[in-house]
């Protein structure tokens, strides 16, 4: 009963359409599924018509918001092209789709819209009819009947790809046209060529078609490499042999001795360089767009106006690489795709994250470095602290030393002159008495006891002329200065010494200069400095085979120097550091005073030491005085230590007293 109403108000339906003479809205019936055929002109599994199909039904039925029905044939025309007349397809139809109220009908291709309007129409009348997927000059938007709308491939689609490729090509000599021997395929060439017309420029065209595919390949194998190869269509070769174009455009381009371009997306990706193309998933999308708004004309409303199919530009990143095209001349907006990124694009994340883990490496080694160097530093200083205040308290510890020798010799300078006046007076009574009382004695006798009485008087002199300087120099004083003679200080040093050499066999030898060596200053430090000297030299050599001491004397401009050199094994570079330091000794009994007594009696008297030593060859001690120029000279200090008994008594040491 109700399929029975269904065709009574389908067939009311046509009768009103027929007389109209247009498709109205007023078909679809509310409350029940929206129908729409599909018609395929060819199969429909070909990847590309699968991409379109599945854009397709999503967006209509996302967009109508209500059920759809949808019914989907492949007419295959390209293959069955003699049927599409035929009774017995129609019949198909008829049984099937007739009083089922399709709402639209959906031809997907040039052949499939023709089947659609006109044997078609005999079964489904009046039913809109939405084509896609067609291109000029089949399709005449101009002749389409009322009820007839879809999208439409402008007649000049090849020109945009002819253009980019010349822009790839700039030194291109010909155009090669590729195309199946099929009726669509023909319209495509002639698309094609009218392109090549229509760009302008004069570069021959070469059409290669109507061959079997196996012959085509050979020829692209050929062409010469400055060719354009533009794909026009090949749904069919020169024998008869269908093809889906997908399945051979990328043997095609492969085989192509020179770049070749296409009008399809789906291309992009097979060995074609690019094109200005369409984009199936984009025109299943705008075609159902467009039967949206069929669905939902108006009554009355006429049926929207034929668009027109969108190309873009569209290129293979690969193919420019392998034909050496420059990406920089690709037309503006091109979609490139399959870029394989750089090293560094590809690589960034990991070159980044190693540089922040160098950079951080970096940071944290430096400042270990500086946080060692800092350490170091401070241990130095710390060090060098402790380094001088080890210095500070040997300091302290030589100056509490000092002051307690200085106390030291303050007290035995004062007990000592007592004694020493003692001798001094008994040394002189002893005298006395021998001039006095003694007229028995034999004269040599009574010589001999007279110069031992001197002799006695004389050292006493001299010690007690010591003694009053060290008092004078402990208690700060200054000793008044006068002239004193070098020459004289020296042998009267010697004459000192010379039991001292007896004792030890040694050999002293004086070499005094013949000028006057007179300098200001106190005759008994001086003679202190020479029998200071003297006697470390003869400590020094006596371990000597034959020890021997020279003390010379040399008056120059305006200084005088006096040397003690000796034959002795010289001083070390360890102990010359210290030499003059009070207290430094490398005797077993020696005080460590002498040399220290030296130099401060030298720097007294404006003057320095220098010391030469030669290990195997001994040590010469200088001492520089300036010299007193002999105009100046009132009266010369004389030093009392002439020793004639010692004189006598001494067999070893020998004197010259010029040189
Ligand atoms: P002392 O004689 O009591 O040791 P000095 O101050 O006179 O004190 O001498 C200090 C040190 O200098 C000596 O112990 C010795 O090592 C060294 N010295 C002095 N004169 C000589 C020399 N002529 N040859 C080698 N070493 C010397």
């Amino acid at each position: 009963m109700h399929h029975f109403d269904r065709t009574l108000l389908n067939a009311s339906v046509i009768l009103a359409c027929c007389c109209c003479g247009r498709d109205t809205p007023a078909q679809r019936v509310e409350g029940r599924p929206t129908r729409v055929l599909v018609l395929f002109q060819q199969q429909a599994e070909a990847p590309p018509m699968l991409e379109f199909t599945e854009r397709f039904r999503r967006t209509l039925q996302d967009e109508m918001r209500s059920p759809v029905e949808f019914y989907q044939e492949a007419l295959d025309l390209d293959r069955f092209a003699e049927r599409e007349r035929s009774s017995s397809l129609l019949g198909y139809f008829q049984d099937k789709y007739r009083g089922l109220g399709i709402d639209v009908v959906v031809a997907v291709g040039e052949r499939a819209r023709k089947f659609a309007v006109e044997p078609l129409n005999a079964v489904l009348p009046g039913v809109p009819i939405v084509f896609a997927l067609c291109a000029e000059p089949q399709t005449d938007p101009s002749s389409l009947p009322a009820h007839v709308t879809g999208r439409l491939a402008m007649a000049s689609r090849f020109g945009p790809t002819l253009a980019m490729a010349r822009r790839l090509q700039p030194d291109a000599q010909r155009v090669v046209i590729v195309g199946g021997a099929g009726a669509a395929d023909s319209a495509s060439v002639l698309a094609a060529v009218s392109a090549t017309h229509s760009l302008g420029d004069a570069l021959p065209v070469v059409i290669v078609q109507g061959l079997s595919l196996d012959a085509t390949l050979p020829k692209l194998r050929k062409l010469p490499r400055h060719s354009i190869v533009l794909f026009a269509n090949y749904r069919q070769d020169g024998q008869g042999h269908s093809f889906e174009p997908l399945d051979i455009v990328g043997s095609l381009a492969r085989a192509a001795a020179a770049p070749m371009y296409a009008q399809l997306r789906s291309y992009v990706g097979e060995g074609v360089v690019g094109g200005s193309v369409a984009r199936f998933d984009e025109e299943g999308i705008r075609t159902a767009l467009l039967v949206v708004r069929v669905l939902r004309r108006r009554v009355g409303e006429p049926m929207p106006s034929v668009q027109t199919i969108q190309h873009s530009f569209a290129a293979d990143w690969r193919q420019l690489r392998r034909w050496g095209l420059a990406e920089s001349r690709l037309p503006k907006g091109t979609d490139l795709l399959f870029r394989e990124p750089t090293a560094w694009e590809r690589y960034r994340a990991i070159v980044l994250a190693a540089l922040v883990i160098a950079g951080a490496e970096f940071l944290l080694i430096a400042r270990l470095l500086i946080e060692r160097s800092q350490r170091r530093r401070a241990q130095f200083v710390l060090e060098e602290q402790q380094r001088s205040a080890e210095a500070a308290r040997r300091q302290i510890a030589h100056m509490g030393r000092v002051a307690v020798v200085g106390e030291l010799a303050a007290t035995i300078s004062h007990e000592i002159r007592q004694p020493l006046a003692a001798m001094r007076s008994n040394a002189e009574a002893g005298a006395l008495f021998l001039s006095r009382n003694a007229p028995d004695f034999v004269p040599t006798h009574r010589r001999f006891f007279e110069i031992l009485f001197q002799d006695i008087t004389a050292e006493n002199e001299h010690a007690s002329a010591i003694i009053t300087r060290i008092g004078a120099l402990v208690r700060g004083e200054v000793l008044p200065r006068a002239p004193v003679d070098l020459n004289e200080v020296c042998q009267s040093a010697a004459r000192l010494l010379e039991h001292e050499a007896e004792a030890r066999r040694a050999n002293i030898t004086l070499l005094l200069c013949t000028r006057s060596a007179l300098v200001i200053g106190d005759a008994v430090e001086f003679q202190q400095v020479v029998l200071n000297l003297a006697l470390n030299a003869l400590d020094a050599c006596r371990s000597a085979a034959e020890p021997r001491v020279i003390i010379s004397t040399d008056a120059r401009d305006h200084e005088v120097e006096f040397a003690v050199h000796d034959n002795g094994s010289g001083i070390t570079a360890d102990v010359r550091q210290h030499l003059f330091q009070s207290f430094f000794t490398t005797k077993s009994t020696g005080l460590g005073l002498g040399l220290a007594i030296v130099q401060s009696i030298v720097e007294r008297h404006n003057g320095r030491v220098c010391v030469d030593s030669n290990e195997h060859l001994g040590a010469t001690f200088r001492v520089l005085i300036p010299r007193l120029p002999s105009a100046e000279v009132p009266t010369v200090q004389r030093l009392n230590s002439s020793s004639p008994a010692m004189r006598q008594a001494s067999g070893r040491s020998s004197f010259a007293s010029s040189r």
